[in-house]
């Protein structure tokens, strides 16, 4: 049996990692247009996944969020972690409202969520009313997508670098396709509700930092485990403009310095853009059959996870890969 995965950023990797384990006979092929600047190498890869993410009903979104965490903090507990980029993070989110402090995905999933003591929000200033501690995880997208390409080269994957004009085109060669295309989607699927919300970030060398900090209008400091803290951050909506705007990183600079004044001695690294991959309704995955006339193959999407696609991959790839092999019992390929 003939697979592709389209797409090479956390998505369609974690994909091919969850194929490779379950069909373990099939030959895989991974086709992407780029393999090394994708969204997901931009971001920071924090678990923290927003009240407002969807899939097409709760069970499912919860069920999604549950495999993810599962996922990831296996691999934090196995020996490959350091090499995977995956680690334990904790730290704060202060707000002036209840509504952002509060988060039904994350409470009861994460090991320690808890409303801030007193001692606690003097130690942050800024007169917040509203505060909450996290425990939770973090995976370096650098590492991870790196850690995955290298598994599955080992483990007889292919990688191809090209893009794909339509799905169509491969339905001759594969029997199952899966589409990773993040923000790709939108033209190769013609899909109207795929909308890009562009996103920037600074790079700073602040290694004295162990936690995470989120303020209000978008603030946010994550420590990675490369030693580098991503400031954020940006939200514009429908923009797909990659240029690094001065203005915006002035402003993140000037709310992250406010929200951790130790910043103003860190070393800037570097400006980094990025375009959210957000859909309208949630995250798509379903399957679609496609007929190129002579040939019929099955195509699972798995595309549109916005602000939240590191942290989310592996649970909306394990449940497309359970629709990719009930579509392949039923079409009697399995
Ligand atoms: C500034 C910023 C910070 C973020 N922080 C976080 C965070 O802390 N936690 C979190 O969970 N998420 C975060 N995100 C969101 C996260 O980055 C995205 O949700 C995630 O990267 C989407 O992954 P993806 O694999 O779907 O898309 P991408 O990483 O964009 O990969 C898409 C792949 O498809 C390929 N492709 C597209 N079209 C075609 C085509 N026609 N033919 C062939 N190949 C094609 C591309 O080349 C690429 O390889 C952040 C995003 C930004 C911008």
């Amino acid at each position: 049996m003939k697979i592709a995965v389209v797409g090479g950023g956390c998505v369609g990797l974690t994909t091919a990692l969850i194929i490779q384990e379950k069909l373990r006979n099939a030959h895989l092929d991974l086709i992407a247009e780029n393999f090394e600047q994708t969204t997901s190498h931009v971001a920071a890869g924090i678990f923290r996944v927003g009240a407002a993410y969807s899939s097409p009903s709760e069970s499912i979104t919860r069920k999604w969020i549950t495999d993810a965490y599962s996922f990831y903090e296996a691999i934090v507990k196995s020996r490959e972690a350091s090499e995977a980029g995956v680690s334990r993070i904790s730290g704060y989110i202060f707000s002036n409202s209840h509504d952002n402090v509060k988060n039904e995905w994350m409470e009861g999933l994460v090991p320690i969520y808890r409303r801030v003591n007193e001692s606690e929000m003097i130690m942050f200033g800024d007169n917040w009313k509203y505060g909450c501690f996290i425990s939770t995880l973090l995976t370096q997208p650098n590492q991870y997508l790196k850690w995955a390409k290298n598994k599955l080269i080992q483990s007889g994957a292919i990688l191809i670098t090209k893009p794909i004009i339509s799905l169509k085109e491969l339905a001759k060669d594969y029997d199952l396709i899966m589409n990773c295309t993040g923000l790709g989607a939108k033209i190769l699927c013609q899909d109207r509700k795929m909308i890009p919300i562009k996103g920037q970030v600074i790079k700073v060398r602040a290694p004295w930092l162990r936690t995470f900090s989120y303020g209000e209008i978008n603030t946010y400091v994550i420590p990675g485990s490369d030693g580098l803290t991503t400031l954020g951050g940006l939200r514009d909506f429908e923009s797909s403009d990659l240029t690094v705007c001065p203005y915006q990183a002035a402003a993140i600079r000037d709310r992250c310095e406010r929200l951790v004044p130790s910043l103003k001695k860190a070393e800037l690294v570097a400006h980094k853009t990025g375009l959210r991959p957000h859909r309208e309704g949630g995250v798509r995955v379903e399957v679609e059959k496609i007929n190129d006339g002579s040939y019929c193959s099955a195509v699972v999407h798995n595309y549109g996870h916005g602000g939240y696609g590191i942290c989310t991959a592996p649970g909306t790839s394990k449940y497309a890969v359970e629709l990719a092999e009930d579509a392949l019992r039923t079409s009697s390929k399995l």
